[in-house]
């Protein structure tokens, strides 16, 4: 199973700026050995999908809405994304979490509307800080999941994605430190013990959280990690490059 490398643009880049990068990563990532995806922001879908159909790029977006049509003003239906050539599809991000107050409930709803869109979801799960200083990891991982992924039935293994990322670790947080690789993996073990009893099927587990060309090698050697998100470092042409190698 290739590795799945995951770049999350968020909302840094403008218009022109995310067609720039996508038209460079598509010149210059040829590799087939690694399954990469890049994620712009909504404004930007059209033209980047335009621009990497003759690529070896895919396309995933940062978040859909919760129901196919109707009147939700300001949301984003996961048929057009569908439509408009996107595979991948991040949900519950930690930011969308904090800043948004999505709680599992939006989270579940979404990932159901985003499978019967035939969109491959990429489930974000992961402690603050503060979780993780009181020990509480694996109650809040296994309460995002079984919340989360509440009723969601998938055909095959490959028809979603988890991705761990402990919000301490994400590099836009001020604070922010980096996990060990070999920590990522035992946690990431756990994570897919849990979701084989919720789903009955052993799905991807990626990882998520200031990964770059540095430590891209020693996480994606690990056992139980499947690929990764990275935030920051997708932002730049080398930095990103090279963990896609
Ligand atoms: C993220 O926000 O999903 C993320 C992984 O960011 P970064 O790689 O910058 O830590």
């Amino acid at each position: 199973m290739k590795k799945l490398i995951m770049a999350n643009w968020k909302m840094q880049l403008n218009y022109q700026a995310s067609l720039g990068l996508a038209k460079k990563f598509g010149q210059q990532i040829k590799t087939s050995a690694k399954e990469v995806v890049i994620c712009p922001d909504y404004l930007s879908l059209v033209a980047v999908s335009n621009t990497i159909k003759k690529t070896k790029l895919i396309l995933g977006a940062q978040d859909c809405s919760i129901t196919e049509r109707g009147a939700y003003t300001g949301e984003v239906s996961p048929a057009d994304l569908k439509s408009l050539g996107v595979r991948y599809v991040i949900l519950g991000h930690s930011e969308r979490r904090s800043n948004w107050q999505e709680n599992s409930q939006m989270i579940n709803n979404k990932i159901k509307a985003a499978l019967a869109s035939k969109l491959i979801p990429v489930l974000c799960i992961g402690e603050t800080l503060v979780e993780k200083q009181r020990k509480q990891t694996k109650n809040v991982l296994i309460r995002q999941l079984r919340q989360e992924l509440k009723e969601v039935t998938i055909k095959t293994a490959q028809d979603i994605v988890i991705s761990y990322e402990p919000v301490w670790a994400i590099s836009t947080n001020k604070a922010a430190q980096p996990m060990l690789p070999s920590e990522a993996d035992e946690i990431q073990e756990f994570i897919s013990h849990q979701a084989v009893k919720i789903l009955r099927k052993k799905v991807r587990i990626i990882y998520g959280g200031s990964a770059d060309f540095n430590n891209a090698s020693e996480f994606l050697r690990q056992k139980n990690i499947a690929g990764l998100l990275v935030g920051g470092a997708s932002l730049k042409i080398k930095n990103f490059i090279e963990i896609c190698k």
